[in-house]
């Protein structure tokens, strides 16, 4: 299910696009998106903030 159209910046080659938020398996997480420009997965959100309480407990 269509959530939300956002625009991302690729964190490996900078190129900005517009991308669509996807639930992932009618889940929370958002599907993966790839940059259209060099194939790279961008990180949702979702991923993000669980990775920083992984890193704030280590
Ligand atoms: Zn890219």
């Amino acid at each position: 299910m269509l959530r939300d159209i956002k625009k991302v910046k690729c964190h490996q080659c900078g190129h900005s696009f517009i991308a669509l938020d996807i639930e992932d398996n009618a889940s929370v997480l958002s599907a993966p998106i790839h940059c259209p420009k060099c194939g790279a997965i961008y990180p949702n959100t979702v991923f993000k903030k669980v990775l920083a309480v992984v890193i704030r407990f280590m």
